[in-house]
């Protein structure tokens, strides 16, 4: 949160921030309660205090290194429904990033 928090201050330019929108993945181990908790502890005093944070939840998403399809799945279930293949990698659903900022 604190790079987030950096990142956004820095994109505004010494705007204020009405509102920053942060895509988070299931996989990141971020917890969104804690982000906000984070963010509302960190912002007073900062270009951000005061404003909105939107969290976007993303869905996790896996790219198949066998037939080459990207495809959504539950976590615990990593198995391609192109192929079978139980070789996906994760493409997305870790990332934690700041997606767009709103100034005033
Ligand atoms: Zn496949």
């Amino acid at each position: 949160m604190e790079t987030l928090l950096r990142d956004a201050v820095a994109a505004a330019g010494g705007e204020k921030i009405r509102a920053l929108k942060v895509r988070v993945g299931p996989l990141s181990g971020v917890v969104v309660d804690a982000l906000r908790f984070a963010f509302e502890s960190m912002a007073p005093g900062t270009a951000a205090e005061g404003a909105r944070l939107d969290v976007v939840e993303t869905r996790p998403e896996f790219r198949c290194p066998d037939c080459g399809c990207l495809y959504e799945t539950p976590v615990g279930a990593y198995r391609c429904p192109g192929c079978g293949s139980a070789r996906g990698e994760l493409a997305a659903g870790n990332e934690m990033e700041l997606e767009s900022i709103e100034v005033q």
